[in-house]
């Protein structure tokens, strides 16, 4: 019998991505049981269903370290619990440098995971090629061996995640459009809906590339612009098989994972396109954007340095999805400042697979206890302000931002797009 449709609950989730749903889970692990979430269309029918799946440690920040660590442990457990698979793959992955300075930043970075708890061992160029038997290894200095790092599906993980919420009380229902916000006295009141409305003492927005203009409903600034973000898959290649490390190059913007004895290869080129100037169509749903081999090259000319069979391998299918950024490439967690109880987790700048499980536990944890768990300021959503969303100057920083992902971190980094904007 099909359920009636609910008229009030504790928390509303808009979005049934990987990141609502984990949302959604965490929630009902601490015993907030009282959960709706609505997605406009299918569960991980937004972002999710198309990204590659890598599930990698190694951050910058050492607390975004440790929100991952967390994932690749729920998801490694996840099956177990649920019943649904998620297609975790511990297969480790591996950072390769090819230059001094970046050998000096890996060392860095793994130096701050090793401290996190995360298993890291700095290696030889030989070393390395043993474990990925298909590169180039000749132009390398060195590199680093994460050897609990993986991979997973992101559709099944969104499922499963969805089901450890059912199990426990979260209700979530597809095929709802929230369609406004009702605030009184500052505070969230709850949602209006294409099918009514629903009274909530929490609402949180984690609509993805939607989430600005979720965040608009009420007036809360949630600064980020979609992309285009791609990636090919090839067909088979010898010495590829299923347990074959993730593979990141850095210097030469790529990564590679293993797929049904293939190579799926992407990146984050220095300088990105951005996607969605008029709006992101409500109705784009498990949809993907125009073949761009311009805009590809410079990832697959470094491609070839690395994988040198590529040259005569077949491209099965080339993936452009779009995915939202935010301006300083950290993702936006936390109570909106302009609105009492209303929260946000999105702009996952194409981290939220490996992200989520920490992510949304955090926020679960935030929302519980009505302030953070951790030190989450590099990615806690006060950091901005309302000139932030201001939509020229988003489009024109986000051709920098996806880049920054491969980008030397050093200390202090300045972004120079989107200037002046403000003297
Ligand atoms: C090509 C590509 C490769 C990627 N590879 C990786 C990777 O290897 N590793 C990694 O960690 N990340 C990767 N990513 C990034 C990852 O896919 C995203 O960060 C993640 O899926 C974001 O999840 P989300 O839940 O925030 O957004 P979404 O999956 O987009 O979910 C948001 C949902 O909200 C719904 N919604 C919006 N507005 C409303 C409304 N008004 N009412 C109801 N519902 C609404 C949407 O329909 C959508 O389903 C990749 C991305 C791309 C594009």
């Amino acid at each position: 019998m099909a359920q009636e449709f609910p008229t009030q609950a504790r928390v509303v989730i808009i979005g049934g991505g990987i990141i609502g749903c984990s949302v959604a889970y965490h929630l009902t692990k601490l015993g907030w049981t009282d959960v709706v979430l609505l997605e406009q269309g299918q569960l991980s029918g937004g972002t999710t269903w198309h990204a590659a799946g890598l599930v990698g440690q190694l951050r910058s920040h050492a607390n975004m370290t440790g929100l991952i660590r967390y994932s690749t442990q729920l998801y490694s457990e996840l099956e177990a619990e649920t019943g649904l698979a998620t297609g975790w793959k511990n297969c480790g992955s591996l950072a390769v440098a090819r230059t001094s300075d970046r050998m000096t930043v890996l060392k860095r970075t793994a130096a701050s995971a090793r401290a996190q708890g995360v298993a890291v061992e700095v290696i030889s160029p030989r070393e390395a090629a043993d474990l990925w038997p298909v590169m180039a290894m000749d132009d390398l200095v060195g590199a680093v061996w994460l050897p609990g790092d993986g991979k997973a599906n992101p559709t099944d993980l969104t499922q499963s995640l969805a089901k450890g919420g059912r199990n426990h009380g979260a209700r979530i229902i597809e095929r709802v459009r929230v369609t406004g916000i009702t605030v009184k006295g500052g505070t969230v009141r709850g949602v209006e809906t294409d099918r009514g409305d629903i009274a909530a003492e929490i609402v949180v927005n984690c609509a993805g590339q939607w989430a600005r203009k979720v965040g608009l409903m009420c007036g809360v600034t949630v600064p980020l612009h979609s992309a285009e973000h791609m990636y090919i898959v090839t067909g088979k290649i010898e010495g590829v098989h299923p347990d074959l490390p993730v593979l990141r190059d850095p210097d030469g913007y790529i990564y590679f994972k293993e797929e049904v004895g293939g190579l799926v290869m992407g990146g984050f080129e220095p300088e990105a396109k951005p996607w969605g100037m008029n709006g992101i169509p409500d109705d784009f749903e498990f949809a993907l954007l125009a073949d761009d081999w311009g805009q590809f090259e410079i990832l697959m000319q470094n491609a070839l340095v690395r994988v040198p069979q590529l040259e005569t391998t077949e491209v099965r299918k080339f993936y452009n999805g779009p995915e939202s950024f935010t301006p300083d490439n950290n993702f936006i967690l936390g109570e909106a400042p302009e609105l009492r109880n209303f929260y946000v987790g999105a702009g996952f700048n194409s981290m939220g697979i490996a992200s989520a499980g920490g992510a949304g536990r955090a926020l679960a944890e935030w929302i519980v206890n009505g302030a953070p768990t951790m030190d989450l300021w590099p990615v806690d959503i006060r950091r901005f302000a309302s000139f932030n969303n201001n939509p020229r100057w988003l489009h024109d920083r986000v051709k920098e931002t996806l880049g920054l992902h491969y980008a030397m971190p050093w200390p202090n980094r300045e972004l120079h797009t989107a200037r002046p904007f403000r003297r």
